[in-house]
């Protein structure tokens, strides 16, 4: 296990309210005990499965207990932290910007306020590079989507490079990703990376097939592309062909019940197609995990071995969104940190 700690990781898929840990849900029950929240609410345990419906349902306990700048700077602040201890060096964090009508909070103050998380991290010398990712949640439609693209954009220019691109996600079994094709396309026009969940669930073969046209800079899941499991040869060569990474996130999907076990798990299927394949949490205080599990788990249920685990980590460099004189120093930094970890 101290080897999976020690391996350098760089995280790409991680929703900032879906990573909240144990410590810091207690502390905003603490902030808010009016609204009886218990932790069970918020945390899917070890050996147990939800519906991906059910998983959805914990999502909205959380947004209750982070409602103010306050939570927001304390949560992306913790949560950076705790990546940054389980070995993480860099990391793209992404979140949906809400407006609470009740606190007065706005989505610009929300954006501004991960951005402020970031940056005092840097100041204290957190040993990570983050980045962000402004979500939007594909159940709004088009002309939210449309308001967020404008806001990630604004904050593109302003915010010396933390901003980086977009995520589309939410639930899967809401909305249509063809109506929120403009506002991607308008935000890839601009600059921002687009990272999309895809085929997470068996309905969206048209949706992805859309999508993919655009093409997106990575791929969230994926879990129903391929053919073995309803996809099609199609949709695998358009990802091939783009060369498009997928973020894989064993847990999650097992928990989420998307996937049967995890060794059904389809990294397998990527990875013997010697695709971009990067390994990531999802949502690490909902699912109860970290980055040095999900590769330990996806060794020991693949046999893989460290050096295999080593490559893998050391390949997301190049899916990072970040520009190329960061994948430079992150390479270096896994050179030198190699004789460390062996
Ligand atoms: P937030 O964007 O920081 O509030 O993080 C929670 C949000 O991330 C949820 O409300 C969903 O929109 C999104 N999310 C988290 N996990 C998943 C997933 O597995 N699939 C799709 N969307 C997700």
């Amino acid at each position: 296990a101290v080897f999976y700690q020690e391996l350098p990781k760089v995280e790409l898929h991680a929703h900032l309210n879906g990573s909240v840990s144990f410590q810091t849900i207690e502390k905003l029950i603490s902030r808010k005990p009016q609204l009886n929240i218990e932790h069970s609410m918020t945390a899917i345990g070890k050996g147990q499965r939800r519906t991906l419906d059910e998983c959805f349902e914990v999502f909205k306990v959380i947004h209750k207990l982070v409602d103010t700048e306050e939570d927001i700077l304390m949560v992306a602040t913790d949560v950076i932290k705790e990546f940054a201890a389980d070995g993480v060096k860099y990391l793209e964090l992404r979140s949906t910007p809400r407006e609470e009508k009740d606190t007065g909070l706005t989505k610009k103050n929300y954006i501004e306020t991960v951005i402020k998380a970031i940056q005092q991290c840097k100041n204290e010398g957190v040993d990570i590079d983050v980045r962000f990712l402004v979500a939007i949640d594909r159940r709004n439609g088009t002309e939210v989507a449309m308001e967020t693209v404008k806001l990630a954009e604004d904050f593109m220019l302003s915010s010396d490079g933390l901003v980086v691109g977009l995520d589309l996600s939410g639930d899967p079994t809401v909305g249509n990703g063809k109506y929120l094709l403009p506002a991607l396309e308008k935000g890839k026009n601009c600059g921002l990376k687009l990272s999309l969940h895809l085929s997470e669930v068996p309905s969206q073969l048209e949706e992805s097939d859309l999508l993919l046209n655009l093409p997106p800079d990575r791929i969230g899941h994926g879990t129903f592309l391929h053919p073995e499991v309803g996809g099609s040869q199609s949709l695998v060569d358009k990802v091939v062909k783009n060369n498009i990474p997928l973020e894989l996130c064993l847990t999650s999907n097992v928990k989420g019940q998307t996937v049967p076990c995890y060794s059904q798990h389809h990294f397998n299927y990527w990875y013997q197609l010697g695709h971009p394949s990067v390994i990531c949490t999802d949502d690490k205080g909902v699912f109860c995990t970290d980055l040095s599990q999900e590769y330990q788990l996806a060794a020991s249920t693949f046999g893989l071995s460290k050096e295999d685990i080593w490559k893998l980590s050391q390949q997301a460099i190049d899916c990072i969104f970040a520009p190329e004189d960061v994948k430079q120093q992150l390479k270096h930094k896994w050179k030198e940190l190699y004789p460390q970890v062996f």
